[in-house]
């Protein structure tokens, strides 16, 4: 392991005999609102200090989305701001990967007098393993921790079964779920001011801006506005204005109608808490609050699933028999369906709406995914990646949960043979041809018809269609019966 070599330099050394400070450590929570880490740090009674260490190349080898990286930096800069009018200041650091980082914390730890440092839990194997390596260090230099869970409803491995197993259907999942939540929730308060303090600067600290940032264009930026505001802008007028007919609207991509605040709970800019409290409080009860309490529990249920199954942070698939598929290694056909150019207009406007604002509507993502992964059975993993490496709201739980259901490899998954045609999804949940024509003006002026497989009046510049739909379906079902007989 790197050791990291921290020297103390110009600045002031708040309490360096006998007064200690209490540490706290963000991650992809980036508010002061229901953050139990900074909420109980705050309470100790002790000073508090706040840190953010970035990792460029792991977020390069996790494949995380230039849009993501942004949205943390900006959220970053709101942070910095809400904490500092809690006297509480947001120091940066940097290094390569997670290894570095126990060495990185220690040396923190010792300089500015820690005495406990707090966190809130992340699940996936990389970061458990990050974190049992800082907990391990802190144990040996007097430093005490405490990790909780922020991210979830419940806690992770308390949604069991009579036998004690984890579920792996999400319907008794999600109904012994809503059994265990006590109402109200408990959520936690923004800290109270605390008494101003100073501590040294040290060497390898940063300033926010000279993180090693990646670029994104501004439309993307005013599409996703960062900060605990606008995420509660964005949770109000949703349920002021849409959650009553979300489950008429929720499959219409051309229609505004869900909440898009999935960047927002990626990164832990509101949480999941504030989300649920929402729909008990303001909403009133009826089919549509409870369906999209029951997506809120599909973000619980894959999750839990992530903390069950180590393997699903090490790309294998949840059903292990379904490794033995030999999907088909077609570099073409692949870069059609990432540009956006497979000539079935569904699939290109889907894939053209992630690559110009990071994100794609919930339908679209089962009919891209479904499409990659069973006509053209390509290997699940591969768009999985192109996904993360795109989209704003980038989640390891949410993102393999997704990509496995539709490749029929996953938990609780589609079953193999029911497959999305392309085309009579089109016709179904765009049936104007909206959002094709949005964002593909060159088939503007097909008919309604038309646009859903234009073939007499495609204009030149639209390709063909890269396959033909029943080819592909007889190709995969004859797969997946072959699995049943290895
Ligand atoms: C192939 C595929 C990949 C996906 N990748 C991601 C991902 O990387 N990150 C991500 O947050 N979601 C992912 N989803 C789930 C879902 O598409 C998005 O959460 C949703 O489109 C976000 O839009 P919204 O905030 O308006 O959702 P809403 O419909 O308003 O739902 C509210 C919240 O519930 C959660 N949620 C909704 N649907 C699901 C679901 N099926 N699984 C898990 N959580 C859900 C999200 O946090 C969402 O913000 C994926 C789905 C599929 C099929």
């Amino acid at each position: 392991m790197l050791a990291v070599k921290l020297l103390p330099v110009m600045g002031w050394a708040f309490g360096s005999k006998g007064m200690r400070n209490q540490l706290v450590w963000f991650r992809n929570d980036l508010r002061i609102n229901d953050n139990p880490a900074l909420f109980y740090a705050s309470e100790s009674g002790e000073p508090t200090i706040a840190v953010y260490v970035a990792t460029p190349q792991q977020w390069q080898l996790h494949d995380d989305a230039h849009s993501k990286i942004d949205f943390w930096r900006r959220n970053l800069h709101c942070l910095y701001d809400s904490l500092a009018e809690l006297n509480i200041t947001l120091h940066f650091f940097q290094v390569p990967t997670y290894q570095q980082v126990p060495d990185l914390i220690t040396s923190v730890c010792e300089q500015w007098n820690i005495s406990q440092l707090h966190f809130n839990q992340q699940y996936a194997v990389n970061e458990q393993e990050r974190d049992q390596h800082v907990v391990d260090v802190c144990s040996q230099i007097d430093v005490q921790t405490h990790s909780y869970n922020e991210q979830l409803l419940l806690t992770p491995k308390s949604v069991r079964t009579k036998v004690g197993e984890p579920f792996k259907v999400f319907t008794p999942f999600a109904r012994q779920a809503r059994q265990q939540m006590q109402e109200p929730l408990v959520m936690l308060p923004a800290p109270k001011r605390q008494n101003s303090i100073k501590v040294t600067r040290l060497r390898e600290e940063l300033e926010l801006q000279d993180v090693s940032w990646v670029s994104v264009g501004k439309a993307v930026q005013d599409m996703w506005p960062a900060g605990e505001e606008s995420a509660e802008v964005k949770l109000i007028h949703f349920y002021e204005n849409n959650i009553q007919s979300y489950e008429q609207n929720r499959d219409s991509p051309s229609v505004s109608g869900t909440s898009q605040l999935s960047p927002y709970l990626a990164s832990g800019v509101i949480s999941i808490k504030q989300c649920w409290h929402a729909t008990t409080h303001y909403c009133g009860r009826s089919d549509s609050v409870i369906v999209w309490q029951n997506e809120l529990l599909w973000r619980e249920f894959y999750n839990h699933i992530l903390i069950d199954y180590p393997q699903i942070s090490k790309h294998k698939p949840w059903k292990i028999k379904t490794d033995t598929i030999q999907w088909r290694d077609n570099e073409t056909e692949l870069r059609a369906w990432q540009l956006g150019q497979t000539g079935f207009p569904i699939i290109d406007a889907a894939m053209r709406q992630l690559l110009s604002c990071g994100w794609m509507h919930n339908r679209l993502r089962m009919i891209t995914a479904m499409f990659l992964s069973k006509h053209l059975m390509i290997d699940w993993r591969l768009g999985e990646r192109w996904f993360m490496k795109h989209l704003i709201d980038g989640d390891l739980a949410a993102n393999n949960g997704g990509w496995q259901w539709c490749a029929s490899t996953g938990t609780d998954a589609v079953p193999y043979f029911r497959l999305f045609n392309p085309v009579r999804q089109s016709e179904r949940f765009d049936p104007e041809g909206k959002f094709i024509r949005h964002y593909l003006p060159e088939l503007s002026a097909l008919s309604n018809k038309e646009i859903h497989f234009p073939i007499k009046n495609r204009p030149e510049e639209y390709p063909m269609p890269i396959i033909d739909l029943a080819d592909g379906r007889k190709r995969v079902l004859a797969e997946f019966k072959a699995l049943g007989t290895k």
